[in-house]
């Protein structure tokens, strides 16, 4: 029987996509990023499928704790560090490097007793105006860490992209100078020991220039792209994730018959529609556009109507005889995320972090 909503985990893409960093990135060590459930895919499943990567990098310090003690003994970075004392106490407790970000930070760190207990990632704002430092607060925030016993020396240097998914856009390298110029600014205060990290998944693909010591891939590990204009696929990634489900009900209906909530949708003409089993309460995009392809039987069906909660209705032209029970996709198997995510005006990260607990996931190797 075909299971109602599942997501089909196929984790031995996680390694390819890995060595796909790797292969653009070949002098740098890997943080591999795995922050929000493993950007929808299982924390502990992706840290099991990527554990020779150098490091991992999660957002929060539950995450991170999540980790430890399923035994995972990599190095392991908190992106949005601490925001009090006893969450500091929990990164030194569970050997969890922070980043540091602001001076409400630093203020935490300086009413600290104790010896090399902390690694950080001093963050640099480049641009993106988020988290980090400005170039003209760097110096001193780096002079007050120095004096920090609790800090474990030498303290590594990062920013973050804001538009490294926009090939043309010359505000990368605008950032990267900068990450670049503010550090060359504080020489010899630094050194090659003080390592940098710079490039995401769009700088890893896309800027050379963004290379440095470490690199934090998210996205692509997934094996999905993170420019507009391309699917993972095409940049020699492999998918993890696909989505599935099944036709529950397949009806004919006449022209001027109206489908779905607000009868959004007026048929033009007779048509045979199928009900799939998914609906935004398992993570379907509630603004998936009417025409967004679904695979019934593996051949394209347009959405037609909206998506509700748990069903949408597809307009199953293409294939008269589909029957109640034939398998759905809603992306995988030739449809991307990517597409969909256009479809439903989102990006494909959305989409995969938003697969809802009722969706039963299924490990590939297991079927
Ligand atoms: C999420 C995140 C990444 C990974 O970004 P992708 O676009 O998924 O590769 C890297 N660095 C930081 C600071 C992040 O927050």
């Amino acid at each position: 029987m075909i299971p109602a909503a599942y997501a089909l985990i196929n984790v031995d893409s996680a390694q390819h996509n890995l060595q796909m960093v790797r292969r653009f990135a070949p002098d740098a060590k890997i943080m591999a990023v795995i922050k929000a459930n493993g950007y929808g895919h299982g924390l502990l499943r992706i840290a099991d499928a990527l554990l020779n990567a150098d490091a991992f990098a999660v957002a929060r310090v539950d995450e991170g704790v999540r980790l430890r003690k399923a035994g995972i003994k990599n190095r392991i970075a908190v992106l949005e560090g601490f925001t009090c004392g006893e969450e500091l106490d929990e990164l030194v407790a569970y050997c969890l490097d922070a980043v540091v970000h602001s001076f409400a930070q630093l203020e935490i760190l300086e009413s600290r007793e104790g010896q090399d207990a902390c690694a950080i990632w001093l963050k640099l704002d480049t641009g993106m105006n988020r988290l980090g430092f400005k170039p003209k607060e760097f110096n001193a925030a780096i002079q007050r860490l120095s004096q920090c016993s609790i800090i474990r020396k030498p303290i590594s240097l990062m920013t973050h992209l804001a538009n490294a998914d926009d090939k043309q856009d010359a505000a990368t390298l605008k950032q990267i100078s900068l990450f670049n110029d503010t550090l060359a600014g504080l020489a010899p205060g630094l050194s090659p020991k003080n390592e940098r990290s710079i490039a995401n998944s769009a700088g890893i693909l896309a800027w050379r220039e963004a290379l440095t010591d470490w690199v934090r891939p998210g996205v692509m590990l997934y094996g999905i792209s993170p420019f507009p204009d391309s699917a993972g696929e095409q940049l020699g990634l492999k998918p993890i994730m696909s989505l599935h489900s099944r036709l529950i009900a397949v009806k004919s209906i006449a022209k001027g018959d109206k489908v779905g909530y607000s009868g959004a949708w007026v048929c033009e003409k007779p048509t045979t529609l199928g009900v799939v089993a998914i609906g935004y309460g398992d993570g379907y995009p509630r603004y998936a556009k009417a025409g967004t392809p679904v695979l019934v039987n593996g051949r394209r069906a347009p959405l037609i109507g909206r998506v509700s909660m748990d069903m949408i209705t597809v307009d199953l032209e293409t294939q008269p005889h589909a029957k109640p029970g034939d398998p759905v996709t809603l992306w995988g198997d030739g449809l991307t995320v990517e597409e969909i995510a256009l479809c439903a005006d989102t990006i494909p990260y959305t989409l995969v972090c938003g697969v809802t607990q009722r969706v039963q996931i299924v490990e590939k190797s297991a079927l």
